[in-house]
C-alpha cells in the first residue's frame, strides 16, 4: 500500500494498473509503479493497490507469471530498520507486473482493508504478547534478585511499578482476546459490531501502551536489560512499530470515527457489555456516561474518546474475568485521579496480590 508520498492517504497513490484485455474482477492487469514499504518481499504473492480507470483498486500479484517466469517486481533496497530485523522490509518497483484484479475497480482500499482487520487484531494481541514477554522478564528478575535485604519485587517503591505493569498487561490481554472472540463469532450481528468498533480501539490502545511497558521493564531490571545479550533490547526496539504499520494511531482514531458515523449502533453492544460492571463501580459508570455523551460528536474529542472506550472496556472485562483486587486497582488508577503519567504511582493497593496475578498469567 505505502508509497513515497505517504501510507495513510492511499487514495493519493500513483502506481497504475492497466487491463491487458477486459477489465473487472478476476481479469489480468499490468502494474507499473513503486511501493516505498513492502515487507516480506520474498513472499510468493502480494496484494497491492494501484490506480485504474475506476479509481484505487486492489490487485493480486504473484511472484511468478502464468508461464513460470519471474514477474516484474524489482527489490530496489532492503530497509535498515530500528528493530523488527527478523522480518525483511523493502522498497520495490513494479515493471509491467502481471496482476489479477480483486474486487471491483475503485473499491481497492475497502477490499485490501478487509485483510487489515485481521492484521490490526494481530497487532493488538501481539502488543499484549510483547507486554507479557517483557513482564515475565521483569517478574523473574525482581523475584530472584535481592537488594537492601529483600527480593526487589517486595521493595516498597518497586512493588507499585511491577503491579502497574501487571495491570497494563492484564488490560491489554483481555481487550485483545475480547476482540479476537468477536472476530471468531462474526456471524453474530452484535459480535460483528463489537469487532468492527473494538478492532481499531484495541489496535490503537494496546500498540500505544506497549512501548512504555518495554521501557519500564528495562528500568525495573536495570543495566542488564540494556545489554544486547538480554531479550529486552529486542522487545524495546520492536514495540513502537506496532503503532505504525497496518495504520498509525491517528488512522485507528479516524477509523473509529468512521464506524461511529456509518454504523452508530456499533457502540451499543460495547456499552451494554460495560454497563453491568459500571453499575457496581462509580468511576466506570462516570466513564461510561462520558462515552455516551462523546460518541454523539466524536470529531472534537477523537483520541480522548478512543482512549476512554479502551479503558472502560478493559475495566469491564477485568471486573468480569480477573480477581477483584486487579479490577479495582485498574479502575482506581486508569479511571480515577492521581495516577501517572509514568508507571509506579499507584497508592494504597494490595501490590503483592496484583503482582501475583501477573505471575499466574
Ligand atoms: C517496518 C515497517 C514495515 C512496513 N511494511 C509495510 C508493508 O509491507 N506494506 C505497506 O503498505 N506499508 C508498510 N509499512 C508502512 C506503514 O504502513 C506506514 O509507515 C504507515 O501506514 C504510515 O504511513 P507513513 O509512514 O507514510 O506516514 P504518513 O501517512 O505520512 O503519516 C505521518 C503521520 O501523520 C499522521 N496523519 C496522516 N494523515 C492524518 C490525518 N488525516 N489526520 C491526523 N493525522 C494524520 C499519521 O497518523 C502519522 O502519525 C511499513 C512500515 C514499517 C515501519
Amino acid at each position: 500500500m505505502t508509497e513515497k508520498h505517504g501510507g495513510s492517504d492511499l487514495r493519493a497513490n500513483i502506481t497504475v494498473a492497466r487491463p491487458v484485455g477486459r477489465r473487472g474482477p478476476g481479469e489480468t492487469y499490468l502494474v507499473n509503479g513503486h511501493k516505498w514499504f513492502a515487507s516480506v518481499p520474498m513472499a510468493d504473492c502480494f496484494l497491492t493497490v494501484a490506480q485504474t480507470e475506476g479509481g484505487v483498486s486492489c490487485l493480486f500479484i504473484p511472484r511468478r507469471r502464468a508461464d513460470g517466469s519471474l514477474n516484474g517486481i524489482t527489490v530496489k533496497r532492503l530497509k535498515d530498520k530500528l528493530g523488527n530485523r527478523a522480518n525483511a522490509s523493502s522498497e520495490i518497483e513494479y515493471h509491467d507486473a502481471e496482476a489479477v484484479l480483486v474486487g471491483e475497480e475503485g473499491r481497492g482500499v475497502r477490499t485490501i482493508l478487509l485483510s487489515a482487520e485481521y492484521t490490526r487484531l494481530d497487532f493488538a494481541v501481539g502488543s499484549a504478547g510483547l507486554m507479557r514477554a517483557a513482564l515475565s522478564q521483569a517478574l523473574h528478575h525482581n523475584d530472584h534478585r535481592t537488594a537492601f535485604g529483600a527480593p526487589l519485587a517486595q521493595l516498597p517503591i518497586q512493588a507499585p511499578v511491577l503491579a502497574d505493569l501487571v495491570l497494563e498487561w492484564a488490560g491489554a490481554a483481555h481487550l485483545g482476546f475480547r476482540v479476537a472472540r468477536a472476530e471468531d463469532a462474526h456471524d453474530d450481528v452484535s459480535e460483528r459490531l463489537v469487532s468492527r468498533l473494538l478492532t481499531p480501539v484495541a489496535k490503537f490502545w494496546n500498540c500505544r501502551r506497549v512501548a512504555g511497558v518495554t521501557e519500564e521493564v528495562i528500568q525495573s531490571i536495570g543495566g542488564n536489560a540494556y545489554i544486547e545479550e538480554h531479550d529486552c533490547p529486542r522487545y524495546y526496539r520492536e514495540a513502537p512499530l506496532n503503532a505504525i504499520w497496518e495504520g498509525t494511531s491517528n488512522m485507528m482514531v479516524m477509523d473509529v470515527g468512521r464506524v461511529l458515523a456509518r454504523e452508530p449502533k456499533a457502540v451499543e453492544p460495547v456499552i451494554d457489555e460495560i454497563r453491568p460492571a459500571a453499575d457496581e463501580h462509580p468511576l466506570l459508570a462516570a466513564a461510561l456516561a462520558e462515552i455516551e455523551e462523546l460518541v454523539a460528536d466524536p470529531e472534537d474529542t477523537a483520541r480522548y474518546l478512543v482512549t476512554r472506550i479502551a479503558l472502560a472496556t478493559q475495566a469491564a472485562l477485568l471486573v468480569r474475568e480477573a480477581p477483584t483486587v486487579v479490577a479495582e486497582a485498574f479502575i482506581a488508577s486508569r479511571l480515577g485521579g492521581g495516577w501517572g503519567p509514568g508507571y509506579g504511582t499507584l497508592r494504597g493497593l494490595d501490590f503483592p496480590a496484583i503482582i501475583d496475578y501477573g505471575r499466574l498469567g
